[in-house]
């Protein structure tokens, strides 16, 4: 049992697993890719639109090349933040539903059931595309 479940490891998961931890909250995220998986699948050479200061979390600092920084950096940012912080973060575990009985949550994946006393759920939406129905859109390199 633990007092939160926090579903999705992207940039606000990430975040809520800081605080939660910074509050002594027991606390585990999941995530059913890699650490911020929305981010890895974007296009290798995507640069973001907000300078790197915005996309900072918890105040850390976000140093780029550029002032608006690339997928690349991103994904470094992020991924020093969950090891240097040792964030409880379970990847590649799809949340697949969340049941509350009386003032517990069952949340269950393909690997386990957990309890929790709290659930956030982070799941975003950048990692949906809508797909166009047109040829060749479901090749790798797209
Ligand atoms: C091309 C592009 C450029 C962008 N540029 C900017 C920008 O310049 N500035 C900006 O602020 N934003 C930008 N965005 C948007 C930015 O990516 C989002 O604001 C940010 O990713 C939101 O973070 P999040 O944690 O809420 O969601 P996400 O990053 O989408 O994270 C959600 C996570 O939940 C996981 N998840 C989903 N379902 C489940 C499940 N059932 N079980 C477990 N895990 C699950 C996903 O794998 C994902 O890792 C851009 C987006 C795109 C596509």
């Amino acid at each position: 049992m633990t007092d939160l479940i926090i579903i999705g490891g992207g940039p606000i998961g990430i975040a809520c697993g800081l605080e939660a931890k910074k509050k002594g909250i027991s606390y585990k995220i999941l995530e059913k890719g890699p650490i911020v998986n929305s981010l890895f699948n974007y296009p290798v050479n995507m640069q973001f639109f907000s300078s790197s200061e915005r996309l900072e979390i918890d105040g850390i600092p976000f140093i780029s090349n550029e002032a608006k920084p690339k997928r690349n950096e991103a994904l470094e940012y992020y991924r020093r933040i969950v090891t240097s912080n040792d964030l409880n973060l379970q990847l590649f575990e799809r949340v697949t539903s969340i049941v509350k009985a009386g003032e517990v949550f069952s949340v269950t994946t393909p690997k386990a059931t957990y309890s929790a006393r709290n659930v956030i759920i982070a799941t975003g939406f950048y990692d949906l595309p809508n797909p166009l129905n047109v040829p060749g859109e479901d090749l790798p390199k797209v």
